[in-house]
């Protein structure tokens, strides 16, 4: 069968993959979930929307005839990610998932961890600070709960309306970022804590190491668990496994 890939996006290793599929010339499909209004520069033909869960995904990959895919989403985006396991498992295409290792915690890092959104939102239940808010722009409801912090945000997108939290300062800019500069961002906002999903990758690690040399604690949010499946960290791995053909269906 001819290769016609379809490439779970909205990371910036999807956006490298799709770069070294198109310049190798093999057909293939970005999708995007839609959470963005700007896409980055596209190197392919790209789609957007969700499939209507596992067995929408399924109905297009056969009606699509796609031949591998590639789940290069987000380490949070996990219902995706579950999807894409049950609908390769169904339809036998084979998956790969070009993912992140977690960030550990090294010394002078001040982190403390917590297994999710809920339990981060938690934590903040204390009195004022400043806080950079690092969770995307889905969970902000979430953090109503602590309206007495300053809260800092980086969104992708400028906020079309009001947003949730009563005190807030909003910087707009896509990654990656740098630690110096995120250091300097930190300073003028006269920031005492970061929150964080635990991402992985270099482009948002930039606020962490920011914020080990500034002293700062970082409020760390555990990755929800994945499900099984075959899972490499470069776009080189991926490229190796289409040629040699991802037989591993499914898995
Ligand atoms: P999610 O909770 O795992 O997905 C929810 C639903 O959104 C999925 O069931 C699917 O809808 C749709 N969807 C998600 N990713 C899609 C994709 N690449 N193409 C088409 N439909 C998609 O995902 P999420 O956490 O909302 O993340 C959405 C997107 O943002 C992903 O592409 C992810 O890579 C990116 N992103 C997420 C985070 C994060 O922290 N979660 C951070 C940076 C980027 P159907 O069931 O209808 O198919």
């Amino acid at each position: 069968m001819a290769q016609n890939l379809l490439i779970l996006a909205g990371t910036t290793e999807a956006t490298a993959l799709a770069r070294a599929v198109a310049a190798r010339g093999i057909p293939a499909t970005l999708s995007y979930a839609g959470r963005v209004e700007r896409l980055p520069p596209q190197s392919l033909p790209h789609r957007v929307g969700g499939f209507g869960g596992a067995e929408g995904l399924a109905r297009y990959l056969s009606d699509a005839a796609i031949s591998h895919v590639i789940d290069a989403t987000h380490p949070f985006a996990v219902q995706m990610s579950r999807n894409a396991v049950s609908a390769c498992a169904s339809t036998g295409v084979p998956l790969i998932a070009l993912t992140r290792p977690a960030w550990r915690e090294e010394q002078g890092d001040r982190w403390h961890r917590v297994p999710d959104i809920a339990a981060a939102v938690a934590a903040l239940d204390r009195p004022r600070l400043q806080v950079m808010l690092a969770v995307g722009r889905m969970h902000l409801q979430e953090f109503a709960a602590n309206p007495q912090h300053r809260y800092l945000l980086r969104l992708v997108d400028p906020p079309g309306g009001a947003l949730p939290l009563p005190d807030v300062q909003v910087v707009v800019d896509r990654g990656p970022f740098r630690s110096e500069a995120d250091r300097r961002l930190m300073l003028v906002h006269g920031i005492q804590m970061v929150v964080s999903k635990n991402s992985g990758g270099s482009g948002a690690y930039a606020k962490i190491e920011a914020a080990q040399s500034l002293g700062l604690p970082v409020l760390m949010i555990d990755r929800p668990v994945q499900p099984s499946r075959h899972e490499v960290f470069d776009v080189a791995a991926v490229l190796d496994w289409l040629g040699h053909s991802g037989t591993d269906r499914g898995v």
